[in-house]
């Protein structure tokens, strides 16, 4: 199915009331935090936006967003292809105080203009979703030079001044 744009805002409050839904596709170039954590020029997000009225009364927004983007293997620091895909249910809070009693099967979104920043929500969603350190199924490892190996052992040897300020410490107290 072919995607047209997705807007870049909407007034959230009567797209829930006139339960809309909005589905359509985000370049992922255009979501700057998101661009400076993974490589993703020619990226395109895809998202599905459906507004809604809970039995509550609370507003909600349930998001489904997708995209493949390139990371960094932590293991080899090559980058490799990861698919991306996030699902929420995020109800709209006029207050810090009213997201801090939002029911636990939603995400809080403190949302106070006229306007809902689609392309933030999307992005927020995003990040969210990406593994803290992500690395390839196969093991890449042999890939790293040796010397990088040893560097980091070397880092764990306590360094002689930390033994040093240990000694001290030690004769004080006695
Ligand atoms: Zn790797």
């Amino acid at each position: 199915m072919k995607q047209g744009p997705l807007p870049k805002s909407v007034d959230a409050r009567k797209a829930c009331i006139k339960a809309l839904e909005l589905s359509g596709s985000v370049k992922a170039s255009a979501l700057s935090r998101l661009a400076s954590v993974v490589s993703c020029e020619d990226t395109t997000i895809s998202a599905s936006l459906r507004f809604l009225r809970d039995e509550q009364r609370r507003f909600v927004v349930s998001t489904q967003v997708a995209g493949k983007v390139e990371v960094r293997c932590e293991r080899c620091l090559e980058f490799m292809p990861l698919e991306v895909e996030a699902q929420s249910s995020l109800m709209l809070c006029s207050s810090d105080e009213r997201a801090q009693q939002c029911p636990s099967h939603y995400e809080p979104l403190v949302y106070t203009g006229e306007e809902l920043d689609l392309y933030e929500v999307i992005e927020e969603e995003l990040l969210l979703a990406l593994p803290v350190a992500p690395m390839h199924d196969s093991q890449c490892v042999e890939a790293v030079p040796e010397a990088v190996t040893e560097l980091r052992v070397e880092d764990r040897k306590p360094s002689p001044f930390a033994v040093l300020a240990n000694l001290t410490n030690d004769s004080k107290e006695s």
